[in-house]
């Protein structure tokens, strides 16, 4: 396939160049600012549309995806843990397999319509835990995203459902990956895990030579819990259990102090950065200056990786920094990092061989785009409006605005029952 008459921008290091693109198969064969098509190729005119990598969703949870308008607990929730307790604990604990599957299916064509092509997920649904994995990517993978899943294990749920939990990463793992999903290790967090399970999920992630997701430090409940359980941090926990090795997902990490930081990216953990999600739950400002390899992520608010990009630079700027601007971008670009961290090949690039993964934005800019300026018209003037096709793989997911996979509507009226049913199961549970 040609691409013809783009913009093409990459965001590390950033660049803007008018030119067309060659995909051959999942794969970027080549660009230049002008190539004639070969024999039987499909030519697709651009019309000067801006094209930038497929954007990176670092930390998410798909199976809110039917939780949008959800009524809200009789007495509202006060503090975060009551936030978990009354809200999301409900939620997860009335999916089942055809909520979860839709979940899925829901988040993943909005993530399509969002220009977001890979989502690191973070699955529970404690009713229906073992296959929960594989229901999920069948939804992901029908719309045609990559994702890379896990199932947050916690001991909430009895040590059945702790067993569970750790089983269905395990089994995930087993299976290998396919062609555009893969498993890693799920833990809910520090303050729902004792020594015991962390000790599970440790020999999970030895076994499978896998890294651990799990939030971090998201709450000051979760830091205060770690001391009066073993006197020392999070980042320390996790670093006597084994479980702060290459690839570690650490969401949030808002109340993790400068050494742990230093400490647990100097072991190749990453930290995700989720600035609606943390002001939504008001648990504080994460200590950005301090993230060096990071990324970003929805924690489940939706998928738009555009929106949750410019409320991290407006949090940033509003707490005084200077260099927001370079910051957001940049752990926008994290996410392309991040990726090619996790699945060895060079995401946010458009070289020979880089994947196919790419939006295709209508965005007529009042002023000239340039490498320079490229970061303040992604975080002052692009949106999700502006995204025209979203390509996965080498294969359209959205094209010209249309899911081409699913048939979007069938899809959004059986979600729209499916969530009448759930939200009544989780008031009854
Ligand atoms: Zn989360």
């Amino acid at each position: 396939m040609l691409l013809k008459g783009a913009s093409v921008a990459t965001l590390d290091p950033p660049s803007v160049a008018r030119g067309d693109l060659r995909i051959e198969g999942e794969r970027v064969a080549g660009g230049a600012p002008v190539l004639f098509p070969l024999p039987g190729e499909e030519v697709v005119d651009l019309g000067g549309a801006l094209v930038l990598p497929g954007l990176v969703n670092a930390h998410t949870h798909l199976y809110s995806a039917l939780a949008r308008g959800m009524p809200g607990p009789a007495e509202p929730p006060r503090s975060f843990l009551e936030i978990l307790e009354r809200v999301w604990w409900r939620l997860d604990r009335a999916l089942d397999e055809e909520s979860v599957h839709l979940s899925g299916l829901v988040g993943a064509i909005e993530a399509a319509r969002s220009g977001t092509t890979l989502v690191f997920d973070h699955h529970s649904s404690p009713s229906s835990i073992g296959g929960s994995l594989a229901t999920l990517r069948r939804a992901v993978e029908e719309v045609g995203l990559r994702s890379v899943l896990c199932y947050e294990t916690t001991d909430r749920n009895g040590l059945e459902g702790r067993d569970a939990g750790i089983a269905e990463n395990r089994d995930f793992l087993a299976g290998g990956p396919t062609r555009l999903t893969r498993g890693m290790v799920g833990a809910h967090a520090s303050f729902t895990l004792s020594e015991e399970s962390l000790a599970a999920l440790a020999a999970a992630v030895a076994g499978a030579s896998s890294s651990l997701h799990v939030h971090a430090a998201e709450d000051r409940a979760d830091v205060e819990d770690c001391v009066r359980r073993c006197g020392a941090g999070v980042v320390e926990r996790l670093r006597r259990h084994g479980l702060l090795v290459r690839r570690t997902l650490l969401a949030h990490g808002v109340h993790l102090s400068g050494p742990e930081l230093l400490e647990a990216q100097s072991e190749g953990a990453w930290l995700v950065h989720c600035p609606r999600s943390n002001m939504n739950n008001a648990v504080g400002h994460a200590p950005t200056a301090a993230f060096r390899r990071a990324a970003l992520g929805t924690d489940g608010l939706d998928e738009d990786m555009l929106a949750e990009a410019r409320a991290a630079f407006l949090k940033m700027r509003d707490a005084g920094r200077p260099d927001a601007l370079e910051a957001a971008s940049g752990q926008l670009a994290g996410g392309h990092r991040l990726a090619a961290a996790f699945l060895g090949q060079a995401f946010g690039t458009f070289g020979p061989g880089s994947p196919a993964d790419l939006v295709v934005l209508d965005y007529q800019p009042p002023t000239p785009v340039t490498a320079e300026n490229l970061a303040g018209h992604l975080l002052f003037g692009l949106d999700r409006s502006h995204v025209r096709s979203t390509m996965v793989a080498g294969r359209f997911v959205l094209r010209d605005r249309r899911i081409a996979t699913v048939d979007e509507g069938t899809v959004f009226a059986r979600a729209r029952a499916a969530a009448g049913r759930l939200w009544e199961r989780m008031f009854s549970l």
